[in-house]
């Protein structure tokens, strides 16, 4: 028997619209038509309160790492409730699975992240690299150092600070302010915004703006450039491949943080550990969320090189914290996650195999489209540009309308995939195997 009382979908439906808000929701839409009722999962696949088996193309929200029904970690969480279900770790007290998953991150990030620091969720992360990095410049004698620049189109979280960071429009203008000492600089979308440049033309041109604003602000008013090493909510839009080394050279240049946002791209998305690695650069600052923990319950950290971790415990007291920063049952479930992901071979698996296998069968299914302009993505992640017009990178004018439509399609054809405007995204659950990309794939382009 489930946790709960069977009841009839409208019935659920009924009380969802009675008591509950969604996030990111026109409400009286969603109530009018009824939300789906997700009731159990397994591997890639969700049920829904009708019975129908769905595949589950986003991993959740990009989370679900390890995919679900992983009954070891319900079980490590059942045994660390027992053991220690809560201590913080603000008042010199500390306890095993924080220090356990500390050491373990310092043993699969890149050389130098040894130190973390931890909040719940990805917004929390960003707000917590906000903290820091003030912390850093001040502690360095140079509080002027106080910009912090982010792209627009990037997504950061949905806190005051992190909606500041990310260059979302629409989130803008539902705050009465934004954090001050951000500034927001183009996005690296070739398709859309790249014109008659060549992706290296447009590469560099797009991470050149860092150095201008740098300039326009003084190198001695800036403190960090943050972004996403793929732009996940923002339509997976990957860089051209000079991007990011450009931008890190003008990050050195200008004696500039480089905090990379790895709340997506962390912990195997691309096939390697942390996508920046993919790319070929090398931030100062990492922020983890979701797979961190599979999202089996909320976790987030802040990785630090140990030149900024240095900074930062050299500076005496640091006036920031969240009560549940380490909580023993997160922390116990992500050490239990991280090992899956390393010791079963999922993110090895995913570079060598399933990775190169999703994106050239999607590519394969998709090059007919001609609504398809291409598909971007590497390792299980992908963003598929839907055009009005191959030959001329063609836009549609109501892009949400289609992608919603799109999405819409593949919703009621029992596949989860998400649209941001005219781009449809993928990010199964890494241990997806072939033949369910192959399922996934088939409904992708029908
Ligand atoms: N950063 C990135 C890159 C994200 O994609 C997200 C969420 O999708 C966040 C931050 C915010 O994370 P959370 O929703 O856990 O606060």
């Amino acid at each position: 028997a489930g946790l709960y009382a069977a009841r009839e979908t409208r019935e659920w439906q009924t009380m969802d619209a009675a008591h509950h808000l969604h996030p990111f929701s026109d409400m009286g839409a969603l109530n009018q038509a009824g939300s789906r009722v997700i009731t159990r999962a397994q591997g890639v696949y969700l049920w829904d309160s009708d019975g129908n088996k769905i595949i589950d193309g986003m991993a959740g929200l990009w989370c679900v790492n390890v995919g679900y029904g992983r009954t070891d970690l319900a079980e490590i969480a059942y045994r660390q409730m027992l053991e220690l279900p809560y201590y913080n770790t603000f008042f010199k007290t500390t306890h095993p699975p924080v220090i356990e998953l500390s050491q373990l991150l310092s043993e699969v990030a890149p050389e130098g992240f040894e130190h973390f620091f931890y909040c719940n969720s990805g917004s929390e992360g960003n707000d917590t690299t906000l903290r820091i990095v003030h912390q850093y410049w001040r502690a360095k004698g140079q509080p002027d150092k106080k910009y912090v620049i982010s792209r627009r189109n990037g997504y950061h979280g949905s806190t005051i600070a992190g909606a500041t960071l990310g260059g979302m429009g629409y989130m803008h203008e539902q705050m009465p302010a934004q954090v001050p000492y951000i500034v927001h600089i183009n996005q690296p979308y070739w398709y859309a915004e790249g014109g008659e440049q060549t992706l290296e033309e447009f590469g560099l041109a797009r991470a050149r703006e860092l150095e201008a604003k740098i300039l326009e602000l003084g190198a001695d008013k800036v403190a960090a450039f943050i972004g996403e090493p793929f732009q996940g909510a923002g339509g997976v839009i990957f860089p051209p491949a000079n991007y990011w080394p450009e931008i890190e050279r003008i990050c050195r240049k200008y004696d500039i943080l480089l905090c990379a946002d790895e709340v997506i791209g962390g912990f195997g998305r691309t096939g390697e550990w942390f996508a920046h690695q993919h790319f070929g650069f090398t931030p100062d600052t990492m922020t983890l969320a979701k797979g961190l923990t599979s999202g089996y319950v909320p976790m987030g950290a802040v990785a630090l090189k140990r030149h900024v971790a240095d900074v930062l415990i050299a500076a005496g007291d640091f006036n920031h914290g969240l009560t549940y920063s380490g909580h023993p049952v997160a922390a116990a479930i992500a050490i239990a996650n991280i090992k899956l992901l390393r010791d079963e071979g999922i993110i090895e698996r995913v570079k060598t195999d399933t990775g190169p296998y999703f994106q050239q069968a999607l590519r394969e299914a998709l090059a007919d489209s001609p609504l398809v302009g291409g598909v971007d993505g590497a390792g299980l992640v992908a963003g598929i540009q839907l055009t009005s017009d191959k030959a001329s990178r063609g836009r549609f004018e109501n892009a949400w309308e289609i992608g919603t439509l799109c999405r819409d399609f593949c919703f009621k054809n029992n596949l989860i995939m998400r649209a941001t405007a005219d781009r449809m995204l993928l990010s199964p659950p890494l241990v997806i195997n072939r033949s369910e990309i192959d399922e996934l794939v088939e409904k992708a382009a029908r």
